[in-house]
């Protein structure tokens, strides 16, 4: 079994047992409602075809339209999408979004391809699943190696398909021209920031002046520092591919930013104290870390060292369940990356109600709202947390077991169970 497979099935059991539920709830949301498997042939730039595999996982509806990106990826598998897909019924509802949960893939090497071979494999794939999509059906949206582009072929299809209909709120994170939102770029980062924000003033009233190492500064960890930042955080930390950057009375973020976008490498940054190999950056004695990168990278090799007293995973899947169990058991605090990496779909959430009104929401008025959602959404889990277990389980089992229960409450009102 594919591990993103274990790990859907595991929380899931966690969250039944949490809410004090058995086996036939567990198998009743184990599966997905239906995969499709689609073949994708595409004319290559020599004349031959190619066969590629694509599929869309629609796990549950409950709640309402599946919604869940589509990636492409060499590795991807069937059951590596199915496992997504349950884990975006669990996302959109602990968002509180009238969604449920669903995710494609198809099995290419995105990077092999011309741009013409990429626009006929979207455009054929998305031809193929059309009859199991739409915006009152299924959303899809981006996800790795997919873009705002990918989402304007997958529209412009369903379009044609749909004999000439535009309907625009089929896919979500299209470019701006076609009704997407300049915010979303910045709305997972800005949602992580949040959540540390949030956090932090549960924990210690306030985030001003408190310490912040953050890990990866791709799109998640650029926005994060640059919110931290402008929230009162000292980020003393910051790190890529290439290593990490030290300075204990705080980096710039502004010239952080600049040396990213223009040399690529964060390690260009002149000035700082001392460099940090990505290892040490997670054992800093810093108030918060933010793991912005990678998967599994607080792991049992490091957990013991592990100095923060808040973790934010910006990331997905940055912290084992053996070292999650660890370390909130000695207090640790961690912000599971359902939660503080929920900003995009939230505002993919905003793209598709603008998209159904006829596009009249302005970008400030989408980020108020992002804003306003995040909040509401960080403390109604967080309440639940504290007064279903007084905090005596890790964050996220409460928050799986909240998404679960409003699913099964769904289903309950539906009349499915
Ligand atoms: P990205 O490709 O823009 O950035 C990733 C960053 O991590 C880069 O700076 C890269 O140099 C760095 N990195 C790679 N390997 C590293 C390593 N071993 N150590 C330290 N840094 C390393 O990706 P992103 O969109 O920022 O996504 C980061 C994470 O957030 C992923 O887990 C992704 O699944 C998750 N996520 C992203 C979004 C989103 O909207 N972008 C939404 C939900 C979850």
């Amino acid at each position: 079994m594919s591990k993103a497979l274990q790990q859907a099935e595991f929380f899931l059991k966690k969250a039944i047992d949490f809410l004090g539920l058995g086996e036939q709830e567990y198998h009743l949301l184990r599966q997905p409602d239906r995969v499709i498997e689609v073949k994708i042939p595409v004319r290559m730039r020599d004349g031959s075809i190619r066969v590629f595999t694509g599929w869309r996982s629609q796990h549950n509806n409950a709640l309402g339209p599946y919604k869940g990106g589509i990636r492409y990826h060499p590795d991807v598998t069937k059951e590596e999408v199915i496992a997504l897909s349950m884990i975006m019924t669990w996302k959109n509802s602990l968002a509180d979004l009238p969604y449920g949960g669903g995710k494609g893939g198809v099995r290419v090497n995105p990077k092999e391809l011309a741009p013409e071979e990429l626009e006929q494999l979207s455009r054929n794939f998305f031809r193929a699943i059309a009859r199991v999509v739409g915006p009152d059906f299924d959303i899809p949206a981006p996800d790795v190696y997919t873009n705002p582009q990918t989402m304007a072929w997958y529209f412009d299809e369903y379009s044609k398909v749909n004999q000439g209909e535009q309907l625009f709120g089929v896919v979500t994170g299209k470019p701006k021209r076609l009704g997407g939102l300049e915010t979303r770029i910045i709305s997972t980062g800005y949602g992580t920031a949040l959540s540390a924000k949030l956090a932090a003033e549960k924990l210690w009233g306030s985030l001003e002046g408190k310490t912040v190492a953050i890990q990866g500064f791709g799109n998640v960890g650029q926005y994060a520092a640059k919110y931290l930042v402008e929230w009162g955080a000292r980020i003393v930390a910051l790190s890529d591919s290439s290593g990490g950057i030290y300075d204990s009375r705080g980096l710039d973020v502004a010239k952080a930013l600049e040396v990213k976008r223009e040399k690529r490498k964060v390690t260009l940054y002149e000035g700082a104290e001392r460099m940090v190999s990505n290892e040490e950056l997670l054992e800093l004695d810093v108030d918060i870390l933010v793991p912005s990168a990678i998967e599994d990278v607080i792991n049992e090799g490091n957990m013991k060292n592990i100095k923060a007293k808040l973790i934010v995973e910006g990331a997905n899947g940055p912290v084992t369940n053996a070292a999650e169990e660890y370390l909130s058991g000695r207090g640790v605090v961690i912000v599971p990356d359902m939660l503080a990496n929920a900003g995009g779909v939230i505002t993919s959430h905003i793209e598709w109600v603008n998209n159904r009104m006829g596009g009249w929401i302005k970008e400030e008025e989408a980020l108020q709202r992002l804003t306003e959602k995040m909040t509401s959404v960080f403390n109604n889990t967080w309440e639940f947390w504290e007064k279903e277990s007084q905090r005596k389980v890790p964050m996220r089992i409460a928050a799986y077991a909240l998404a679960v229960k409003r699913v099964l409450d769904a289903m309950r009102l539906r009349g499915w169970i």
